[in-house]
């Protein structure tokens, strides 16, 4: 898992990401994950709409 910047969101990793070397977000519950930044662009749109109502 990593946290995308993109989304402001943890997603599963995939080949397609690029995952920042340098950053880490951690989470309230201590758990702590690299930053990323998908290349989803769809699924950036589909996010967005949703989180838009
Ligand atoms: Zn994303």
């Amino acid at each position: 898992m990593y946290y995308c910047i993109n989304c402001q969101m943890l997603h599963e990793k995939s080949s397609s990401v690029r995952i920042f070397l340098t950053g880490f977000m951690t989470l309230p519950s201590h758990e702590k994950f690299p930053l990323g930044m998908c290349q989803c662009e769809s699924n950036h749109a589909a996010l967005k709409a949703v989180s838009n109502g």
